[in-house]
C-alpha cells in the first residue's frame, strides 16, 4: 500500500514537472487564464482568421498569444510598440502552432518592428561573383531567433486573408523551419512524415520552377521558386489564405501541410 502511494506520488510530481517545463505558461493560461477584452477586440477588428476559427482553436490562439507576448521582446525601430502591435504579431506566429496545441518558438527572442518596408543593400556571393542589389524588405527571419517585420505590411497582410500574401505568417514559417538549425524548407517533423514530406515538397518545388521557366504562372507566387525555404514559407501563406483553392489545385501540397500543421483552414471558411 505504502509502495503504491509512493509510486502514485512520484507519478503525480512527474506529470506536474512535465506540465510546467513544457509549455507550462501556455497550458496554465489555457486552463485558467482570462483573455483581455481589449485583445479580443484587436483580433476581431484586424485579424479575420480569429472570427473563422472553431471555438477550441480560438481558445488555443488566445493562450498562445498571451504566452508569446509575455516571453518575447518587441523592439520598435522608429515606431512605438503598443499592445495592439504585440497582439497582432503574436496572432500570426501562434496561428501556425495551435494545431498541435503548443506555443512554439522557444528559440525566438526578439521581434524588431519597422513602420514600413525597409530598403536593404545586399551582397550575394556566388563562387567568385558577388552581386549587390537593393531589395525592398517586408520582413526577415534570422537564425539566431530575431524576426524583422514591417508593421504596415503585416497589417495589410492580415487585413486581406484571401490573397495568399501575409508577411507575418511567412516570417514565422521561416522560424519554424529554422527550429532544427537549418533554413532548408523542412522544419522538424514527426519521423514518419519525413519521406513523404521530402518527396512531395521537392516534386512541387521542381514543378513550380518548371512552370515559371516556361513563363507560365504557377499557383504559388514566383518568389517560392527562390529556394526550398522560400517555397515552404510561401506555400504556408497560400495554405492559410487560399486554402480552398490550394486544396483543389494542389491537393498533395495541401494535404502534407494539413498534416504538418494539424489544421484544415479550408474547413474554417464555412464559418465566414
Ligand atoms: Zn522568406
Amino acid at each position: 500500500m505504502l509502495l503504491f502511494g509512493a509510486i502514485l506520488l512520484i507519478y503525480v510530481f512527474y506529470q506536474a514537472f512535465i506540465f510546467l517545463v513544457t509549455d507550462g505558461r501556455y497550458k496554465l493560461y489555457k486552463l485558467l487564464g482570462h483573455f483581455p477584452k481589449k485583445y479580443q477586440e484587436y483580433l476581431k477588428a484586424y485579424f479575420p482568421f480569429y472570427n473563422r476559427l472553431p471555438q477550441h482553436l480560438r481558445k488555443r490562439l488566445e493562450a498562445c498569444i498571451f504566452t508569446f507576448i509575455k516571453e518575447k521582446e518587441f523592439i520598435g525601430r522608429g515606431i512605438k510598440i503598443d499592445d495592439m502591435k504585440k497582439v497582432l504579431i503574436a496572432a500570426d506566429a501562434c496561428l501556425l502552432t495551435i494545431g498541435h496545441d503548443r506555443c512554439e518558438y522557444k528559440h525566438v527572442k526578439s521581434i524588431f518592428v519597422y513602420p514600413e518596408a525597409v530598403m536593404k543593400h545586399e551582397k550575394i556571393a556566388n563562387g567568385w561573383i558577388v552581386t549587390e542589389q537593393d531589395q525592398v524588405l517586408l520582413g526577415e527571419a534570422w537564425q539566431g531567433g530575431e524576426v524583422i517585420l514591417s508593421w504596415r505590411d503585416l497589417v495589410a497582410g492580415n487585413q486581406n486573408p484571401n490573397d495568399g500574401k501575409n508577411v507575418g505568417l511567412h516570417e514565422f514559417a521561416h522560424q519554424l523551419d529554422m527550429e532544427d538549425g537549418e533554413a532548408d524548407g523542412t522544419p522538424p517533423l514527426p519521423l514518419q512524415l519525413y519521406p513523404r514530406w521530402s518527396s512531395i515538397m521537392s516534386k512541387e518545388f521542381a514543378k513550380l520552377q518548371e512552370l515559371y521557366k516556361k513563363h507560365k504562372k504557377g499557383f504559388l507566387d514566383y518568389y517560392a521558386t527562390t529556394n526550398a525555404a522560400e517555397f515552404f514559407a510561401v506555400a504556408t501563406e497560400a495554405f492559410f489564405e487560399k486554402s480552398e483553392r490550394l486544396q483543389k489545385e494542389e491537393p498533395e501540397l495541401y494535404a502534407i501541410l494539413k498534416e504538418y500543421y494539424n489544421l484544415d483552414p479550408a474547413s474554417w471558411n464555412k464559418n465566414r
